[in-house]
């Protein structure tokens, strides 16, 4: 396995690849690598020739108050856990700003999905799926890969992606990859290393609400005010963002369901803000997740 710290090494790599006939999967995440990561490369491996997995904090997605300067790394622990996987390069973009980078100086580009860009995440997050799309379109080039896996775990982000990539016509196969959980029910996240250990009890409760509210509607409860006052009574937090069932591709808010439809939540623990979304399906136990 190999380690590539400029743009330039992934490229010439990529190039190598190409060139010995092979097709190229690109796993792309922000490091601190949990099952949830490691299931998009076992998902991934078997698809593809050679197997790339990128680890970058990307600077643009994220707002000054954010927790950028603080989010958790673990390079040594990350590297065992590709090899694992059986991933041939791990790609470590250098910081923004390097000339080797994803942003070298005068960068100025940027990728918007304004359809998929409101609601949800992005009413509290003005700028993260701006950061997130011009980086995976930075990254999807530089790699120069086939297909790339992405988790539903980042509902919202899954869905401005495979806009992105059908609207440019980027030629790369978009797969999305079912939400992995504690045993518990809690969505694997990099920053659940951030609850205390009164809040990582509570933060039981998102998983709660969304299969409360799952089990209502399968049993034929289909209009969406009383399904929210249901979630919203089992979320034990300190700050609900939102609560919202929506199409799950338009992403609009429904009154009411009519076939398959998403429950996705967004909920501040301390300092902590989480997400989690589901299926929801009449008349059927809906999906894992
Ligand atoms: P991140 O490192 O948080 O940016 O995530 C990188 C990729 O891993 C994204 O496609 C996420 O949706 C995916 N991912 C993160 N957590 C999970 C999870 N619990 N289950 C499945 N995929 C996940």
């Amino acid at each position: 396995m190999q380690a590539l710290h400029s743009v330039a090494q992934m490229q010439a790599w990529s190039r190598q690849a190409r060139a010995d006939g092979h097709t190229i999967g690109l796993v792309p995440t922000m490091g601190y690598l949990h099952p949830g990561h490691a299931s998009l490369m076992a998902r991934l491996r078997p698809q593809v020739d050679r197997l790339v997995v990128s680890i970058y904090v990307n600077p643009l997605q994220f707002a000054p108050h954010e927790d950028f300067d603080t989010y958790p790394r673990d390079e040594q622990r990350d590297l065992a856990i590709c090899r694992e996987q059986g991933v041939d390069a791990v790609f470590f973009p250098p910081p923004a700003g390097d000339p080797a980078g994803l942003y070298p100086p005068g960068f100025e580009t940027r990728i918007q999905v304004p359809a998929l860009d409101r609601g949800l995440c992005a009413t509290s997050r003005p700028h993260f799926f701006t950061g997130v799309a011009t980086v995976v379109y930075r990254l999807l080039r530089v790699v120069g890969c086939d297909r790339a896996v992405f988790g539903e775990k980042d509902y919202q982000q899954l869905a401005i992606i495979r806009r992105m990539v059908r609207d440019l016509d980027l030629g790369v196969e978009i797969d999305g990859a079912p939400l992995v959980r504690e045993p518990d029910g809690l969505a694997m996240s990099s920053r659940n290393v951030y609850l205390s250990p009164a809040d990582r009890e509570r933060a039981v409760s998102l998983s709660r609400a969304l299969g409360l509210m799952q089990a209502a509607v399968a049993s034929g409860s289909l209009e969406v005010q009383p399904l929210l006052e249901l979630g919203r009574g089992a979320l034990d937090v300190d700050e609900i963002d939102y609560l919202e069932v929506v199409d799950k591709d338009s992403l609009e808010p429904l009154e009411r369901i009519r076939g398959e439809a998403r429950v996705a939540v967004a909920a501040v623990l301390g300092k902590t803000r989480l997400i989690d979304n589901r299926a929801l399906v009449p008349g059927a136990l809906g999906d894992a997740a």
